[in-house]
């Protein structure tokens, strides 16, 4: 029936880059009602296109949808959104359910959702795994924290965007699932640079390498799908090593807040810092192959 569904439900997304844009295209595919805000009209136009409406910014967004998400890039982004001047907040009707799929610190994002509460929306946080390929194919992987009926509630538009849709706990419990997911993708895709660069400086070819270990125990999905990419010399993101650095960063905070040890996510999160520092930011990832190569006299 169309109730379970939530297809009478109006709903918001702001933040239409990489991942926000399909991710918005399969809410319209899914046959929502879809009004769309991003701060470029460049990034608008694809949805418009598509049929879905446009509004001015988040503000009218949220005042005129039941269920708002948002996919930006930092926590600043996520509370300029969110209860900036003209923001989610600022149009919000009583009720309003806001669902933040952005990567953020998980105690940031408890305290938007305590300060969204104070103002009558209810916030739940769902950052995503399953890249640029995964929000085109509604094939993410979606972990949220928060309110469990406003999960029922959201469920059926998340399912739109992801084929796994998990409620993992309270409010900051998806985002700390999110920096998991970090931890292990980012030390995974620097072992594979790592383990390509060590095959070509001992005479051998990476790609016959990868080729006979994807039935190995060291088998990932960084290794077949990143390890291509390598392969290939595809650095076009993606995902910015600038946000992975970002992660790390979250990750890092984190440990430090509660005194652990976290010593591969740290060398990690050195190798993305230098990324950055050397000029690959924007480029995807994988391209943290090009450093160990630098670094052994190429
Ligand atoms: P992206 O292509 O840079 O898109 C981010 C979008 O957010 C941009 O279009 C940007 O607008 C908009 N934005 C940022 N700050 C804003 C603000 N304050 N107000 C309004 N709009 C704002 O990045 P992405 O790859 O889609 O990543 C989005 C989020 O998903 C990040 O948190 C990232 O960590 C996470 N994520 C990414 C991937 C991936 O593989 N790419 C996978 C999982 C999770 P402009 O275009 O005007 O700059």
């Amino acid at each position: 029936p169309l109730s379970t569904r939530g297809l009478h439900m109006k709903v918001g997304f702001i933040g239409l880059g990489i991942m926000g844009r399909p991710m918005a295209l399969n809410l319209l595919k899914g046959g929502f009602d879809l009004t769309v805000w991003a701060r470029r009209d460049a990034s608008m136009a694809p949805l418009l296109e598509a049929g879905a409406k446009g509004a001015a910014g988040p503000a009218e967004v949220a005042a005129g949808c039941d269920v708002v998400f948002s996919m930006v890039s930092d926590a600043a982004d996520v509370e300029q959104v969110a209860l900036g001047a003209g923001g989610v907040a600022d149009g919000a009707r009583p009720g309003l359910i806001y669902v933040d799929m952005s990567t953020i610190a998980p105690a940031a994002a408890q305290g938007i959702a305590e300060r969204l509460a104070a103002r009558g929306v209810t916030m739940l946080d769902a950052p995503v795994s399953g890249g640029e390929v995964g929000a085109i194919n509604a094939g993410l992987t979606i972990m949220v924290g928060g309110d469990e009926a406003a999960f029922g509630k959201v469920k059926p538009m998340l399912a739109s965007m992801g084929k796994s849709v998990t409620l993992i706990g309270g409010s900051g419990a998806g985002q700390v699932t999110k920096a998991c997911n970090q931890i292990l993708t980012g030390v995974t895709v620097v072992a594979v640079a790592e383990a390509f660069n060590f095959a070509r400086k001992s005479g051998v070819d990476a790609g016959k390498v990868r080729a006979a270990l994807l039935g190995g125990f060291g088998y990932s999905r960084i290794l077949e799908n990143h390890g291509q990419r390598m392969l290939d010399r595809n650095f076009k993101p993606g995902f910015k090593a600038w946000m992975h650095q970002k992660d790390m960063n979250i990750v890092m905070q984190e440990a430090h807040r509660l005194g652990l040890m976290l010593p591969n996510s740290a060398a990690t999160a050195q190798l993305f810092n230098a990324m950055v520092g050397s000029g690959m930011g924007e480029e995807d990832s994988v391209a943290a192959l090009k450093l160990f190569e630098q670094l052994s006299g190429d």
